[in-house]
C-alpha cells in the first residue's frame, strides 16, 4: 500500500509520526484509515483457505488483523526500536497475554516488587491458580534478583520507573541475571515510554505497556502492546491474542495513532515541568522528601541518566508531620486544596492528576509492605500534565502554605 519505511533510518520524532503508516492506492488519504470492519472478504474459496492457514498474507478477521491496528503495531515497535509488536486491549491484557503464551504450570516468576497493583493481583491470584509461583524482590537490588533464580524460573518481570516512589532499577544488568538463569525479560515501560526509555536497548527481550497512558497520553481510550523479537512475537504472542482475544480495537487504535504522534515532544515537557516542580517542592519548608529521577537527590540518578532520556512525569513528596495521623492530614490538605489538578488514580494525561497512594492506589496493599515500600501517610503521587508550571505550583502552594 505505501513504500517501504525503514524504521532504523530515522529518529525518534520521525518515527512518532511517519512509521507505520499504510495508505491506499484508491484514496491515498494522507492521515491513517480507521478501519471499523470485522472480517474482511476474498475473491474465492481458495483466497480464503490460502488466507486462513497463514500461506498468503493479508487480513481475514480483525480478532487478529486489521489495518489501523497492524498501523499501531508497527509504529509502537519502529518507537522501542524493535522488530515486532502485538496489540492488545489494554496493560493488564499485554501483561497476561504474555504470561500464558510462555508459562506453565510449575513455572516460576522474579518480579520487582513495586509494581502496578493489578499487575500483582494478576501474579498472585491468577497465575497462581494456574500453579505459576511469584517472587518479589526489590527492584534495585541486583543480588535480590540474582538470589531469588529457582531451577524453574522462566520469566523476569521489572517496572523501572517504580510506582509511586519512581525508584530506577538498572535494565542492563537485570537483563544479565535473567539471560543466565535463562530466562525471559519483560520490563514495564509505561511510565516512560519509548520517547524516554528503551529497554531493549538495554536487554530487555520483551517490553509490555498501558497504552492508556502516555502513548493515548490524553485520557481517552484503553490499549496495550507486546514488544519484541519477530519470532517471539508472532511465534507466541500473535497465536495467543488470535485465540484468546484480548484485541486491540481499530477505533483505540486510531486513537493512540494521533497519541503516538505528539509522544516525543509531550514525553520531555512532562519531564521537564515535572522536574521544575520537584525543585520547587525539594526548597519548601512542610515537604520531607521528593522522589524524581531527574533529582540529584535520586538514589539511582546515575543509573536514570545512563538509560533514560528524561525523569518522566511522575513526582512523589512526602509531607512532614509528627505522626501517620498527622501525614495524612496534611497530604490531604494538599490534594483538597488544589483546584486545578484532578484527584484521580489514573497518570500519563496531559491533565495533572494528584492522588494519595496509602488510601487509594495502594489501598489494599498490607500495612508492612506499604511501610517496606516507603509509601506513608504523608506521600502524595503527582503525574505532571501539560498545564503552566507557575499555575501547577500556586495549585500546590494553597494547601502547603507559602
Ligand atoms: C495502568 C498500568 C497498567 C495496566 O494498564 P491498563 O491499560 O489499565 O490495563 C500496567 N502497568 C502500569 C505500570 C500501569 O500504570
Amino acid at each position: 500500500m505505501s513504500e517501504p519505511f525503514n524504521p532504523d533510518a530515522y529518529g525518534i520524532d520521525t518515527l512518532g509520526v511517519r512509521a507505520g503508516t499504510l495508505r491506499t492506492g484508491e484514496f491515498m488519504e494522507h492521515s491513517e484509515a480507521m478501519y471499523l470492519t470485522s472480517s474482511f472478504c476474498f475473491n474465492s474459496a481458495a483466497e480464503a483457505a490460502a488466507r486462513f492457514a497463514n500461506s498468503e498474507e493479508g487480513y481475514t478477521y480483525s480478532r487478529f488483523t486489521n489495518p489501523t491496528v497492524s498501523m499501531f503495531q508497527s509504529r509502537l515497535a519502529a518507537l522501542e526500536g524493535a522488530e515486532a509488536c502485538m496489540a492488545t486491549a489494554s496493560g493488564m491484557s499485554a501483561i497476561l497475554s504474555v504470561a500464558l503464551a510462555t508459562l506453565q504450570a510449575g513455572d516460576h516468576l522474579v518480579s520487582s516488587r513495586s509494581i502496578f497493583g493489578s499487575t500483582m493481583t494478576l501474579f498472585n491470584s491468577i497465575l497462581a491458580k494456574f500453579g505459576v509461583e511469584t517472587t518479589y524482590v526489590d527492584g534495585t537490588d541486583l543480588a535480590a534478583w540474582r538470589a531469588a533464580v529457582k531451577p524453574n524460573t522462566k520469566l523476569f518481570f521489572l517496572e523501572t520507573p517504580s510506582n509511586p516512589l519512581t525508584e530506577v532499577s538498572d535494565i542492563a544488568a537485570v537483563a544479565d541475571i535473567a539471560h543466565n538463569a535463562g530466562a525471559l525479560f519483560v520490563v514495564d515501560n509505561c511510565f516512560c515510554s519509548p520517547a524516554l526509555q528503551q529497554p531493549i536497548k538495554f536487554g530487555a527481550d520483551v517490553v509490555v505497556h498501558s497504552a492508556t497512558k502516555h502513548i493515548d497520553g490524553q485520557g481517552r481510550v484503553l490499549g496495550g502492546a507486546v514488544v519484541g523479537k519477530h519470532d517471539f512475537i508472532m511465534g507466541k504472542v500473535f497465536p495467543f491474542v488470535r485465540t484468546a482475544g484480548p484485541t486491540l480495537s481499530a477505533f483505540n487504535a486510531w486513537v493512540m495513532l494521533k497519541g503516538m504522534e505528539t509522544l516525543a515532544i509531550r514525553m520531555e515537557r512532562h519531564s521537564q515541568s515535572a522536574l521544575a516542580i520537584a525543585e520547587f517542592l525539594e526548597s519548601h519548608p512542610a515537604v520531607n522528601r521528593v522522589f524524581h529521577p531527574a533529582l540529584k537527590s535520586h538514589p539511582q540518578y546515575e543509573i536514570a541518566q545512563r538509560q533514560q532520556s528524561g525523569g518522566g512525569a511522575i513526582v512523589s513528596f512526602e509531607l512532614k508531620g509528627d505522626s501517620p495521623e498527622a501525614m495524612r492530614a496534611a497530604a490531604w490538605r494538599v490534594i483538597d486544596s488544589t483546584k486545578l489538578c484532578s484527584i484521580t488514580g489514573n497518570l500519563g494525561d496531559t491533565r495533572t492528576t494528584i492522588t494519595h497512594p496509602y488510601t487509594t492506589t495502594h489501598g489494599r496493599v498490607a500495612p508492612e509492605a506499604k511501610a517496606a515500600a516507603g509509601i506513608s501517610e504523608g506521600l502524595i503521587r503527582l503525574a505532571v500534565g501539560l498545564e503552566s508550571v507557575e499555575d501547577l505550583k500556586a495549585d500546590l502552594l494553597r494547601g502547603l502554605g507559602q
